[in-house]
């Protein structure tokens, strides 16, 4: 297998690594390798996009000219400013924010506040118990009817998936940091 993880900015080594970690405890043969350029998205059977920042992300994205191949993977899994890029809907965007517009949820940037409103918060999942960490993060305020949720937090979804076709997980949070549980889980859906 092969696992790209979008490497232009934001938590990408954290990625790597965990996307590794997630290998070796599933005794996955894979290939986790840092991609942003043209021609790298056709073979992926999964793509990471990490937290950072969504507008620099996608124009980014923009002027390498990827948006329409980074479309085309199966199976994407974003966190925080990549589930921003991965939903159809964003409240609090800038009036030019690109997204990919492909997953069923709506999300609002900056939900909690600044950067110093950033928290860490012990949840319990259906990944189990694990610390999360939100770092200006966005809420996920609706999804749509395929969505499963995994995750809340009292009673905020922060982690969903979208089963169909193809597969795309986000969280609001960044468990590349605490837990290689959605890594796992992500591996299993790029394997299926
Ligand atoms: N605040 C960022 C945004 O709206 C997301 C922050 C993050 O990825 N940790 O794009």
């Amino acid at each position: 297998m092969k696992i790209g993880i979008l490497a232009f900015q934001g938590g990408v080594i954290e990625h790597i690594n965990v996307t590794k970690k997630a290998t070796q405890i599933l005794s996955i043969n894979c290939k986790v390798i840092p991609v942003k350029y043209k021609g790298q998205f056709s073979d992926l059977d999964g793509l990471i996009i990490p937290g950072g920042e969504s507008t620099v992300l996608h124009k980014l994205c923009e002027r390498e000219g990827i948006f329409d191949e980074i479309k085309k993977v199966k199976n994407i899994f974003g966190t925080c400013a990549g589930a921003i890029m991965l939903a159809k809907n964003v409240n609090q965007g800038l009036p030019d924010q690109k997204t990919l517009e492909l997953m069923d949820i709506e999300l609002a940037r900056n939900a909690y506040g600044p950067q110093t409103e950033s928290f860490e918060q012990d949840v319990e999942t259906k990944l189990g118990k694990f610390h999360a960490i939100f770092i200006r993060a966005p809420k996920i305020t609706k999804i749509g009817k395929n969505i499963e949720v995994l995750a809340k937090n009292n009673k905020e979804i922060i982690a969903c998936e979208e089963i169909g076709d193809r597969y795309y997980l986000a969280t609001s949070f960044h468990p590349e940091l605490t837990t290689t549980k959605f890594h796992e889980r992500f591996l299993l859906k790029c394997k299926d």
